[in-house]
């Protein structure tokens, strides 16, 4: 039973892809820390890659990503050649050193570049790096799909593909300027299964302009017919201000905070009856997904992509905007294409902005993964008096509950797991202690 408490979610908090957040990063962290966590990484060390691809066929009046118009195909080519330029880098900085176990390609969208683009830079990645069949995988808007795509997804050994569906209601494709229909996405699930790739992710929305309660349970009908193997169900963000391309979208238009809160409720009841496996707060794993098999054992991690099984202790971001992850450092690159292009032109590495993660952060944010993946932390002694003050509200409201040194959100509190962790935060919370 999921009951709604404004008061608890009234203050506006991170998704806490990472933790510290990249507000928290700052100009005097770059490329001299960077290039010495890529010197001290050990040999055969688990490493997870990122490509970040910031273009797009047409965009999406909701979007909050990093990218924009594919446009001319020499403004392509040019960061083709830039992301080659700082693959090249970073490997030569490696050495060799690390192992890769998975690829990611995302954006924007990985397919507004032709299909042998792609497959040349797998191939660069595979030769440079200690990689040895790795697992991959990449973001497509369907709307630039073809048959083409999938065959060459399929030779290229992609094994997981994620799918922008957002909202299969017309009306709503329309308020948010994306229009796909029904049809066009059955057919990119079947031409990928016709080729093997089965392990297919929809990213649905709530929370969108003129989106009723009747139209994300006919969305819910839908992909529940087409049975991919996870479900991402995220709330919009209305950010006008940070994001321009979203005043297109009428604000008046939007549903409130409440029917946000049934929205999000519907989809956990309707994905949870189908026999999908919750999450973290929005995901959805099929039963034989290895996503789900981590939700059973507790093993569930988060990165900038969302949850994941990905266990590795470090994520190299290739691309503008992109962000690699260490132990104790966070770097992000030069976001805008130009100059990124010029940085890696000059052979150097793109990384501008960042941050340290000192022991201290780095316990606060394993309390706040294990809270957002697992729903569970482990406290210190020292921690849980602190911890209770700051979560009574929570409590008394039935959303947190402890079990002996463990903070454990109870499955009906789950839509606050962001305001529980939040008070983990070393700049939002108010746990001294931690
Ligand atoms: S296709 Fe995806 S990345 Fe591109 S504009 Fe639309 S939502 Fe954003």
């Amino acid at each position: 039973m999921w009951s709604y408490h404004p008061d608890l979610l009234a203050r506006p908090v991170p998704r806490y892809t990472s933790y510290p957040t990249a507000m928290e990063f700052a100009e005097d962290v770059g490329a001299d820390d960077y290039a010495q966590a890529l010197d001290a990484v050990e040999p055969a060390t688990p490493i997870s890659l990122y490509v970040h691809i910031p273009f797009c066929e047409s965009i999406c009046w909701y979007c909050g990503c990093n990218t924009g118009a594919a446009g001319r195909k020499q403004r392509l080519d040019d960061y083709l050649t830039a992301l080659r330029a700082e693959v090249a880098i970073v490997a030569k900085r490696l050495g060799g050193r690390g192992r890769i176990r998975r690829i990611a390609f995302g954006g924007g969208s990985p397919n507004a570049i032709a299909p042998v683009e792609l497959v040349r830079l797998l191939d660069l990645l595979l030769i440079v790096f200690d990689a040895h069949r790795p697992d991959v995988s990449i973001e497509l808007d369907p709307r630039g799909f073809s048959s083409e795509w999938a065959l060459v997804l399929a030779a290229a050994h992609v094994t997981r593909v994620s799918l922008g569906v957002q909202t299969f209601a017309p009306h709503v494709q329309q308020a948010i300027g994306r229009i796909q229909p029904l049809s066009h996405i059955e057919r990119v699930v079947a031409a990928l299964r016709l080729r093997g790739i089965d392990a297919i992710n929809f990213d649905l929305m709530f929370g969108l302009p003129g989106q009723e309660l009747a139209d994300l349970d006919a969305t819910l009908d839908e992909t529940i017919r087409l049975m991919p193997s996870r479900i991402a169900l995220f709330g919009y963000a209305h950010l006008p201000d940070m994001i321009p391309r979203q005043r297109r979208i009428d604000a008046a238009n939007l549903p409130d905070a409440r029917l946000r809160f049934d929205q999000a409720r519907l989809g956990y009841r309707r994905l949870k009856a189908a026999g999908y496996i919750p999450v973290g707060f929005d995901h959805f794993a099929r039963a034989d997904d290895p996503l789900a098999a981590a939700a059973r054992e507790g093993r569930v991690n988060r990165n900038f992509q969302g949850f994941t099984e990905d266990d590795a202790p470090i994520l190299i971001g290739f691309g503008a905007s992109a962000i690699s992850k260490f132990p104790n450092l966070i770097v992000q690159n030069e976001k805008k294409s130009g100059p990124y292009r010029d940085l890696v032109g000059e052979g150097r590495l793109a990384a501008v902005r960042g941050v340290h993660v000192d022991a201290r952060e780095q316990r606060r944010a394993v309390h706040i993964r294990d809270l957002l993946c697992n729903g569970r932390a482990h406290l210190d002694a020292a921690e849980i008096p602190s911890a209770q003050d700051a979560l009574s509200d929570f409590e008394q409201k039935g959303v947190i509950e402890w079990d002996g040194e463990a903070l454990v959100i109870r499955d009906c509190g789950l839509l606050y797991a962001r305001h529980v962790a939040a008070c983990f935060d070393g700049t939002r919370g108010n746990i001294a202690a931690v």
